[in-house]
């Protein structure tokens, strides 16, 4: 190409800063006075060097500090990234100046997540940051080279990396990376920056040096190309496809690194006053780019994993819900503070022996047991002390209980228990055991005195067998109201002390609802 092209340049102030912090024999103080006589230059390394981008522990507040923490090198590249964004202030048509920088900072942010993923290359990840924003600064030569063009370029912007680069071929007669050797020249670039710039687009046609180093350039650019592309399918695909192919990537990494990406842009771009947009994040990306048709371009192995994952994450969730529900449904029938069932639990288990009960013809028995003056327990010792004794007292007549036996809290101070099969007799003597059980109680008192406590129990039965069709609810009720009275009785005799109904509860009581 004969043409000469209007190259961008660095600020007079940092090309003489980069001059001198690419001569090894500058010493330090000399540099920090070059960067020092430049305020704007100044705060704006400084801003660079406490960026997170940077990152070392403490805040760096002077210049001669941030130079002799940098070092000659670090510094050239600290100097480059400042330059390479004021080396150009318009005149470029319809080429969008800040959309570019937003493109150019992803491709930097890019290219130091990839260093620092990838430590075996040895790229220092600064490095990588300055190489991945310098390595389309071509695309600004040609723009301003041919101005009238700049529409074209601009629709071009969208696609992915290898589009542009084949639009810009069409458009300008040639791409960014053919305008690189002029560019080098230019900036007087090292061969760590410039090789980058050359050939992130042919990693395999550079030195074998400085190959890895192109390889992580062309690489950065299909990253950032999905957060930057119009049509996320495509871009997606060259990502994971290409990053896949060089690096052995799978899917699911290349999509962690995007996500990573994004973020990274934000932080980065927030800490060096670059303004971008709000970055897409992976699950807009995925939306936008249609799960369903990105499949097609992933090997059939790592679509059956996929699925085989997604299954297994189903399974694993389902179980958890399963769990759960048994969770919530054995809260819903204990009592929260004793842990024994509660009234909900003892209505359906009272329900279930009677429903047996009305065909078998054998007896129901069922006690409600009250403890006593608990008002004055309360009152004297305090409520958690009244709890603590509601506690003993579940676990007392559980102890008691035999196989087969309910015992439940019905509320308050008040128990429960279902006593099925037994005739009066033999309910009665369980009932004087559960009775028995809570007078065993002693518990020593806040106040360091030890207590008994005794309980009434009022106990009703029914016997069967019922007339069918029976209403078990009807039943329980009129039972649940004898057991009451019985208990009522017991109080009235002096507490401490069991009192059976006088007479079996008649199923007739309860005429059936449906009849
Ligand atoms: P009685 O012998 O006639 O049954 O007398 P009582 O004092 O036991 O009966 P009353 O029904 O007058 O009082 C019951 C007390 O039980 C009143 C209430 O404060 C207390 N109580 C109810 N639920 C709880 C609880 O969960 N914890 C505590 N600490 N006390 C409770
Ligand atoms: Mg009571
Ligand atoms: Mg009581």
């Amino acid at each position: 190409m004969s043409l000469t092209v209007r190259l961008p340049s660095p600020p007079q102030a940092l090309s003489r800063v980069i001059q001198a912090a690419s001569d090894p024999s500058v010493p330090l103080t000399v540099l920090s006075r070059i960067v020092a006589s430049d305020p704007s230059l100044s705060v704006q390394l400084l801003r660079m060097v406490n960026s997170s981008m940077y990152r070392r522990g403490t805040r760096i507040s002077t210049v001669e500090r941030a130079v002799a923490i940098l070092g000659n090198r670090s510094l050239r590249n600290l100097a480059l990234c400042v330059a390479v964004q004021n080396c150009v202030r318009g005149g470029l048509g319809q080429f969008d100046l800040e959309r570019f920088w937003e493109d150019s900072l992803r491709r930097a942010v890019a290219a130091r997540l990839l260093a620092a993923k990838f430590p075996q290359h040895e790229i220092d990840p600064v490095e990588a940051f300055t190489f991945g924003l310098l390595q389309d600064l071509g695309v600004i030569a040609l723009v301003q080279t041919y101005v009238d063009r700049s529409g074209d370029w601009a629709r071009a912007r969208g696609r992915t990396g290898q589009d542009r680069h084949r639009e810009e071929a069409k458009i300008f007669g040639r791409a960014h990376d053919d305008v690189a050797d002029e560019l080098i020249a230019a900036w007087t670039l090292p061969p760590e920056l410039a090789m980058p710039m050359r050939f992130h687009h042919h990693p395999a046609r550079a030195p074998a040096e400085h190959r890895a180093r192109c390889m992580l350039a062309g690489q950065a650019e299909l990253l950032a190309d999905v957060l930057t592309c119009d049509d996320k399918r495509p871009a997606l695909g060259a990502a994971r496809a290409g990053m896949g192919r060089e690096a052995g990537l799978d899917a699911d990494t290349v999509d962690a690194l995007i996500g990573e990406l994004a973020t990274s842009v934000d932080e980065v771009a927030h800490d060096l006053g670059f303004r971008v947009g709000r970055q897409p994040t992976m699950e807009e990306i995925l939306a936008s780019a249609n799960a369903g048709l990105v499949e097609l371009n992933m090997s059939y192995e790592e679509v059956v994993r996929r699925l085989e994952r997604a299954l297994a994450e189903t399974e694993v969730l389902s179980r958890q819900l399963a769990a759960r529900n048994r969770e919530l449904e054995q809260l819903s029938i204990t009592d929260a503070l004793t842990g024994l069932p509660n009234r909900r639990a003892l209505s359906g288990r009272l329900s279930y022996e009677l429903e047996r009960a009305a065909k078998s013809g054998l007896p129901v028995a069922f006690a409600i047991g009250d403890l006593d003056r608990f008002k004055t327990v309360n009152d004297t010792h305090g409520h958690d002390f009244g709890d603590a004794v509601l506690r003993a007292t579940a676990r007392a007549m559980q102890g008691v209980a035999a196989e087969g036996e309910l015992v439940a809290r019905l509320g308050g101070e008040e128990f429960g228990v279902v006593l099925a099969g037994l005739d009066p007799e033999r309910a009665r003597a369980r009932a004087e055991a559960l009775r028995g059980a809570v007078g065993a109680i002693e518990l020593p008192c806040p106040d360091g005195s030890h207590r008994r406590f005794t309980i009434s129990v009022g106990l009703a039965w029914i016997v069967g067998p019922g007339t069918a069709p029976v209403d078990v609810d009807a039943v329980a009720a009129q039972l649940y109201k004898s057991a009451d009275r019985a208990l009522y009785e017991a109080k009235h005799q002096g507490r401490d002390r069991v009192c059976v109904a006088p007479a079996a509860l008649p199923w007739a009581a309860a005429p059936a609802r449906a009849a």
